[in-house]
């Protein structure tokens, strides 16, 4: 069984609430970090080892490390929790149950980024869990651990709960940005990177919920310790959101150490597959990292069993690996269509598509409706090369993600799942009418 550093006390009644997180020594971190300078806490965060737990992995110290520290320019921590990926639901499990946790964190980060004001962007679904997370926040102040001068220290922080409207754009952090500046979700061009230029035109830092609540543990632990846990650049504990055709979907916290094919047979983890199926393929990373089948999942190009970590993922590259990504580990069996599944995938980011960039708002469509074609029993040969040709033309063409987001999922059904989109377009009459009709629109 993994190491537990963020969930060891979920299971605890009442965690929620400060009287008991307190009790199990929560804040004692806040504590230890007043006793350190920014500079320090900041090298603790660096040798740790610790990456974005948000998707792209691009490590925490460094991103804290650019921050500009511009004369008399108030600088802010913005917490992305617009948790909107499909098949991840980690961050939700976490502020949902362990709101101090989350909070503790972002007092000892902004105390090392020197932000005074900081905020956390909640995605407009996760309504009653703003409402945790500002119980928290009053209780937390009430405390003495918010607000003005906390614990003595001459330092102030204010944390505000900004709610989003629903729009999976608005997690991409410029888009964010300019959400919580009150305008339309549209991501800006980077660079300028929101460590020179973010929120208002401050330099601002954007973290995901559990990379802000691990800083907790590697203050506590020490970044060293923290380093520890893991392989290579892959330290630390992950979570991980499963979910698809397992029998324990579920949020769990790993230390990276484990195998692909632990994490889905263990019971420890997602138990298996029900009903004795066959495992056929996994996306392991949320829905914008590539589809892989199973014999490429459970094993590395060079025969090694695959590890649930950054690097052992990708490895072989996008042809054979696929991606860490934001931890929504989404298991398909036998039963199911890579084809659907890749249709719905392209209808969702066909709607998220804010319409900025021409390849991501028209191709995104294009891709939807060829694979609708498909799937009704009117494709042609030509549609599934056409489908590759779109998708290699969004890809990099785009000011945000998205358009690859969107892309990658389209490559890699076609590239390893190409004869089942054949036998789609080789069996017309055994499909679905019905797609492209109502449910589909
Ligand atoms: P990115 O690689 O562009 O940036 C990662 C982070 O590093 C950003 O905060 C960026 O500002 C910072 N950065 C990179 N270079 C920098 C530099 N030179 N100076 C200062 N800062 C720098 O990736 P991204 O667009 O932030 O995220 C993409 C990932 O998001 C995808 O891989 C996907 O897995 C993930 N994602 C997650 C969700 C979710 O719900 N968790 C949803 C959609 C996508």
């Amino acid at each position: 069984m993994s190491k537990k550093l963020l969930l060891k006390d979920a299971h605890i009644e009442g965690i929620r609430y400060f009287e008991t997180y307190r009790k199990q020594g929560g804040y004692e971190a806040v504590e230890k970090a007043f006793k350190m300078t920014p500079e320090e806490i900041t090298e603790e965060v660096k040798t740790s080892g610790l990456r974005g737990r948000g998707g792209a992995g691009f490590p925490t110290g460094l991103k804290w490390s650019f921050l500009a520290k511009p004369e008399g320019v108030p600088r802010h921590l913005v917490v992305n929790a617009d948790e909107s990926e499909p098949g991840t639901f980690k961050d939700r499990y976490l502020m949902e149950f362990l709101p101090h946790l989350l909070i503790e964190g972002m007092i000892i980060s902004s105390f090392a980024l020197g932000a005074h004001d900081s905020y956390i962007y909640i995605r407009g679904e996760y309504a009653w869990i703003t409402n945790i997370l500002e119980e928290a926040i009053d209780e937390a102040k009430a405390a003495g651990f918010l607000g003005k001068n906390i614990l003595n220290s001459g330092y102030d922080l204010e944390i505000y709960v900004h709610r989003g409207a629903g729009a999976y754009i608005c997690g991409e952090e410029t888009a964010l940005l300019e959400s919580l500046e009150g305008k339309r979700g549209n991501p800006r061009l980077k660079p300028p990177f929101p460590a020179v230029k973010g929120a208002w035109e401050r330099p601002t830092v954007v973290n995901n919920v559990e990379t802000i609540a691990a800083v907790v543990p590697i203050i506590n632990i020490t970044g060293a310790e923290y380093a520890k846990i893991g392989v290579g650049k892959s330290t630390g504990t992950k979570l991980i959101s499963a979910c698809g055709n397992i029998n324990k979907p579920g949020v769990y916290e790993i230390d990276m150490t484990i195998s692909v094919e632990e994490f889905i047979y263990s019971d420890d983890y997602c138990g298996g597959i029900p009903n004795g199926k066959k495992l056929k393929a996994c996306i392991p990373g949320g829905s914008s990292v590539p589809i892989v089948p199973a014999n490429l999942l459970l094993k590395t190009i060079n025969g090694e069993d695959r590890i649930m970590n950054y690097e052992s993922l990708a490895d072989g590259g996008f042809a054979t690996g696929t991606m860490m990504g934001s931890g929504g580990f989404i298991v398909l069996d036998e039963d199911q269509s890579v084809v659907e599944h890749t249709m719905t995938l392209a209808r969702f980011y066909n709607h998220e598509s804010c319409g900025q960039c021409t390849p991501c708002r028209e191709g995104t469509g294009w891709m939807y409706r060829i694979l609708k074609k498909i799937l009704r029993g009117d494709g042609e040969m030509k549609d599934i090369d056409l489908l590759w040709d779109i998708q290699r033309k969004i890809e990099g063409n785009t000011i945000c993600p998205l358009g690859d987001a969107a892309a990658w999922p389209v490559a890699a059904a076609i590239r390893h799942f190409r004869d089942e989109f054949e036998w789609y377009i080789d069996n017309p009459e055994s499909q679905t009418r019905n797609y492209g009709m109502s449910n589909y629109a």
